[in-house]
Formats: C-alpha cells, sequence, structure tokens
C-alpha cells in the first residue's frame, strides 16, 4: 500500500526525520491560506499523486508570492498528472502539500528496503540525488552505495557514518544524518514498510539536511495490524478494477494486451500468461479466482476481465483440486450467460470430473471452446484473438 507524500512526511515527523515545513490543502483558497500560515516569502506547490517524477510535468511548483500559490494550485487540483511512474490515463490530484522554500545547496538520495537477495533490510544512498535512481544505477552505478542491517545488531553508528562519508557530510551533519537513518531504520520496522525512499534529501546553504520528498511503501499483508496506516488509503490512487476484485477476494492486475485471463492459482495464472506470450499473444491481466472458487466469484471475474475494452478473448485455465471441474463449468456457463460474454471463451479444465465438466461446455451455443491441453488452449486462444 501507498500512501501520499504529506502523509510520509506526518509520519517522518513522528520518528524525528527532519521536514520542511508545509501543510496539505484541497482548495486553492485553503492552499493560499496554508502559505500566508507559514510564513516567508516562497513556497512550494506539490501535487498530492501516488507517483514519483511530478517535478519533470508540472505537479512541483515555485511560487514567489500568495496569488502564484492560489494559481499553481487551481492549475494542479481537479486535473490529472501523468509522470514516467504511472500508466497513460496518470493519477488525479485531489490534494496538495503546501511547504516552505528551502535553499538547496546538494540534493541526496537516501532509502530504505528489504534486499530479497541478501535476506537483509537495506540502505541504499547516493550522492547524486534528485533523479531517478534507477538511471543513476544504471549510468554511475559506483555512486551508489548500500550496507546491510543485521537482524539481531540493528543499525550501527559506524554504518551510518559509512553512509555519511559517502555522501560527502561533514562535522555536526555526521550526527545529523544518523539520526534521520535511525529514524527511517525505527519507521520501517514498527510500520512493517517495504520501502521508504527520501529523493531527494537535501542539505541547505546552512548544512541542515531536511527529507525534501517522502515515499513509504507498506506491505500489503501487515497494514491490517497498522490501522492507522489503513486509514490514510486513498483509494483515488489506485486502479478501480483492481480495488473491485480485492473486494470478491480476486487478484486481479490490469495488463496491456488483449487475452484477458482467468485461473486459480498465482503459479499456474503466471504459467499460463507466459504459455500466452510463447504462442504470440498479449494477456489483458493477471487473475487468480483463488482456490476455492464458486460461481459468484467466476461471475464477477468475468465481469472485470470485460471491463476492458481491450480484451477480445478470454482464455480461462482452472485446475480442478479443491473445486470439481462440473461445478467450475456449470459456473462458466452460468457466468457466461448472466454476463453476457460476447467474445470467444478458450476453457482448458483439467482435475476431477473432468469429463463432465467438459461435457457440459460442448454444444451450448456459446461462443465456448473446450481445450484439452494447456499449449493447445494457448494457441487457440492467440488465434482467436487475432481474427476478433
Ligand atoms: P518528484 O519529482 O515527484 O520526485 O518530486 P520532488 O518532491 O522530489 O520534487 C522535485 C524537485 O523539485 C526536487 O528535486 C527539487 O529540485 C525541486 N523542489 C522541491 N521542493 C523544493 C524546495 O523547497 N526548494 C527548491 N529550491 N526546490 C524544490
Ligand atoms: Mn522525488
Amino acid at each position: 500500500m501507498n500512501i501520499h507524500e504529506y502523509q510520509a512526511k506526518q509520519l517522518f515527523q513522528i520518528f524525528g526525520i527532519p521536514v520542511p515545513d508545509g501543510k496539505p490543502a484541497i482548495t486553492a483558497d485553503g492552499a493560499e491560506q496554508v502559505a500566508r500560515e507559514l510564513g516567508g516569502d516562497g513556497w512550494v506547490v506539490k501535487a498530492q499523486v501516488h507517483a514519483g517524477g511530478r517535478g519533470k510535468v508540472g505537479g512541483v511548483k515555485l511560487a514567489k508570492n500568495l496569488a502564484e500559490v492560489a494559481g499553481f494550485s487551481r492549475d494542479m487540483l481537479g486535473k490529472r498528472i501523468v509522470t514516467i511512474q504511472t500508466d497513460s490515463a496518470g493519477l488525479p490530484v485531489n490534494s496538495l502539500l503546501i511547504e516552505k522554500i528551502y535553499p538547496i545547496k546538494r540534493e541526496l538520495y537516501l532509502s530504505i528496503l528489504v534486499d530479497r537477495a541478501s535476506e537483509r533490510v537495506i540502505f541504499i544512498a547516493s550522492a547524486a540525488g534528485g533523479m531517478d535512481i534507477e538511471t543513476v544505477a544504471h549510468e554511475s552505478p559506483e555512486q551508489i552505495i548500500s550496507v546491510q542491517i543485521h537482524p539481531a545488531a540493528g543499525l550501527q553508528a559506524y554504518q551510518c557514518r559509512k553512509v555519511a562519508y559517502t555522501l560527502g557530510l561533514k562535522g555536526y551533519q555526521i550526527k545529523a544524518l544518523g539520526k534521520i537513518m535511525q529514524g527511517m531504520y525505527d519507521l520501517f520496522l514498527a510500520k512493517d514498510a517495504s520501502q521508504i525512499e527520501i529523493n531527494p534529501l537535501i542539505e541547505t546553504h546552512s548544512g541542515d539536511l531536511l527529507a525534501l520528498d517522502a515515499k513509504i511503501n507498506f506491505d500489503d499483508n501487515a497494514v491490517t495490524i497498522h490501522p492507522e496506516i489503513l486509514a490514510m488509503k486513498d483509494p483515488s490512487q489506485e486502479d478501480d478494477k483492481e480495488n473491485h476484485a480485492h473486494q470478491f477476494g480476486l487478484n486481479y492486475i490490469t495488463l496491456e494486451g488483449n487475452i484477458g485471463c482467468m485461473v486459480n492459482g498465482a503459479g499456474l495464472a503466471m504459467a499460463t500468461m507466459d504459455l500466452v506470450k510463447l504462442k504470440g499473444g498479449l494477456p489483458a491481466n493477471f487473475l487468480d479466482v483463488g482456490g476455492g472458487t464458486n460461481v459468484e466469484k467466476v461471475c464477477e471475474a468475468f465481469k472485470l476481465i470485460l471491463s476492458d475494452n481491450s480484451v477480445k478473448a478470454v482464455l480461462v485455465n482452472i485446475f480442478g483440486g479443491i473445486v470439481q471441474c462440473d461445478v467450475i463449468a456449470a459456473g462458466i456457463l452460468a457466468a457466461v450467460e448472466q454476463v453476457h460474454v460476447t467474445v470467444p471463451v478458450v476453457v482448458r479444465l483439467e482435475g476431477t470430473n473432468v469429463e463432465q465438466g467438459r461435457a457440459l461446455l460442448s454444444n451450448t451455443g456459446h461462443k465456448i471452446y473446450p481445450a484439452d491441453d494447456l499449449a493447445h488452449a494457448a494457441e487457440q486462444v492467440v488465434a482467436l484473438a487475432e481474427a476478433a
């Protein structure tokens, strides 16, 4: 789960990580009011969306006076913003963060995440902050360092010093960075985050360190035990279809192709998508209907798949282990009738009562194509999608 920058910065403050003076707003008047209260002679207006890369597309604006704060706010609110981290539809801007402007001397990069390869929580740091870290990693990997935290020992002072030297920090800044890293580590563990990224972490002209940007990702499997984090969820920033699927216990992810996939089991779903690609097709989605599926779930799954206009054919691949194939076949038939499925549906069933299941799906009068072999089913669905 993701949260907004202004919410991440509220958590930063609780954990002793310094952030710019600022407050969120949801109207242009409110934004102007916030700027007036903050005082000073310059403010940053930042679009709050669950994606980075805002700076390059007008989602971060520097205002010299209150009229500009209101003007920039009016321009951003109610629009959608498309960045390199969103899809082509972008994300809606419903809130803003108004902050005082700080004079930037240098922009640094600092993040903490789980490194699956080393099975450790690690910090990643670079003096080349402010830009896309993937680009830095690609073009000048020597500018990035990482330190692994041993779970029993925790974050060590020498590790913070190592990062501080790499970032070119001196004197009291070294201690300040240690405090920031400890805050990130504590926050990471306390709230079951999967990533916290500060890009940029700035050094001001007076030498202070501040988290100018803040991004936190939480482990979806842990948010239920952190109600205060769950309360920060903003469904407007998430895919409608994925939200809807979640309510029905379906695991759905939108993709770019034209072949809808309905499969039971995440592993089988991945294998099915691989096979579709191998046969020259492109999956429109990942969809795991789960082990104990029923007619209602199958209907909802069809509705989800077909709500995507690019879907030209559907591949159903179900292994009847817990549920029997004839029950699934009846479910598919009911769904095709209820949901008025008009695109061709290739069905590959395997497992208990498979013969009865296949019999139910032949000669139905609908465009249902029972297949006995997975490779053949994939070939068939690719051909049908191409023909459509
Ligand atoms: P992102 O593009 O979505 O990652 O948004 P950021 O919060 O990282 O802002 C992008 C860029 O805007 C930063 O790298 C800074 O260069 C600039 N920026 C943001 N806040 C300030 C500020 O308070 N003062 C100045 N001078 N620049 C800022
Ligand atoms: Mn950023």
